[in-house]
């Protein structure tokens, strides 16, 4: 990029923000979002912080026919003496590029990315609430804007980040959830996109999802999408499984998000000497360690919930009910440290907050 200057267009009016407690994921967004355009030969350009808006596309625009488009979702914490602080941006930054590389997407500079969203941030700071488990959801997103029905990458692009204020995910402790293991529809395959963070993977997973919540399930776990038989993913969150002391999670392999919360949880669980190991597990040995009393805890890792324990699992008509259907005491403690480092309540011994 040449020209790394961000204009600025104040909004004119101020929205009324919703109330902290009645936020609703995603419905609400604030005054400003931030806007660059690519096009060859320029490059990424036109930089610019401007009021929160529609956008005027071509409906011959690439995105909505064949949906190259990529997304990524952090969030910025209040603490409790009213700074504003993010947790491990430059991780999503990377990953956004990762997934646009997949998708043929030209990449962003990454520290001017990170630049554009910790201004915008601190232009709608207002916007970051301050009750207990809130924060400031921020949707960085790249769509194809080129008017061309031709299946091929599309050489124009919009960079967009906007921002929205979430409620807390748990309003009363964390709550354990009742999961189906998906034998009929898969997420991802080996050689597909299931790495990127790209629409189309969500389209895909919606059927799955809606099929299950007819029988009283919270989300689906997701097998592997060649011989359905080793753990993926839970929902749209990485998933941990403790079995006789030692906590293990799927290796990535592909067709698996990198979450950065399983990186966190990763890395938290090697400082407390906690046995952890990334390796390939089938639902034949979750299910042995169960019937065996060795299934100690079962939770999903992801930026929403950061941490959601599993209650039950149900698999081909059998139930495995989890710790008693309660939370685990690791999965107890990976959340507080993580929501405590999050909110500026614990000290940040891994460097993680910007
Ligand atoms: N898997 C999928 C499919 C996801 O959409 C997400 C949410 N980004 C995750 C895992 C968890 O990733 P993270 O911890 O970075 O939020």
């Amino acid at each position: 990029m040449e020209d790394k200057t961000i204009r600025l267009q104040l909004s004119e009016t101020k929205k009324e923000k919703p109330n902290s407690d009645q936020l609703i994921f995603g419905r609400a967004f604030t005054d400003h979002m931030f806007v660059m355009d690519y096009s060859d030969p320029l490059g990424w350009h036109n930089a610019s912080i401007v009021p929160y808006q529609p956008l005027m596309i071509d409906p011959s625009s690439m995105i909505f026919h064949y949906g190259q488009s990529v997304f990524e979702g952090l969030k910025a914490f209040r603490t409790e003496d009213g700074d504003v602080q993010l947790f491990r941006p430059e991780k999503n930054l990377e990953r956004l590029n990762r997934s646009s590389d997949r998708l043929c997407i030209p990449p962003i500079d990454e520290e001017f990315g990170l630049k554009a969203i910790k201004q915008l941030v601190a232009m709608d700071k207002d916007w970051v609430p301050d009750a207990d488990g809130t924060s400031l959801y921020i949707r960085p997103f790249i769509i194809s804007t080129e008017p061309y029905l031709g299946v091929a990458p599309s050489r124009n692009y919009k960079f967009i980040v906007i921002l929205s204020p979430v409620g807390a995910y748990y309003k009363e402790g964390i709550n354990p959830v009742k999961i189906a293991v998906e034998n009929k529809y898969v997420r991802a395959v080996k050689g597909g996109t299931g790495e990127a963070k790209t629409g189309g993977n969500y389209a895909a997973s919606l059927k799955a999802q809606e099929d299950v919540a007819k029988g009283g399930f919270a989300q689906v776990l997701w097998l592997d999408g060649v011989e359905q038989k080793y753990i993926e993913e839970v929902g749209s969150m990485n998933v941990f499984f403790k079995i006789n002391g030692e906590v293990v999670t799927p290796k990535l392999n592909g067709s698996i998000l990198a979450g950065i919360t399983r990186d966190s949880v990763i890395e938290l669980l090697k400082h407390w000497n906690i046995p952890v190991s990334e390796r390939r597990i089938s639902m034949d040995e979750l299910y042995q360690a169960h019937q065996e009393g060795l299934l100690e805890e079962a939770f999903g890792s992801g930026t929403a919930a950061v941490i959601s324990p599993i209650a039950q699992l149900s698999w081909e008509g059998k139930d495995m009910v989890i710790n008693g259907g309660k939370t685990g005491e690791v999965s107890q403690k990976v959340y507080d440290t993580i929501t405590g480092i999050q909110y500026g309540k614990l000290e940040d011994p891994f460097n993680w907050i910007e």
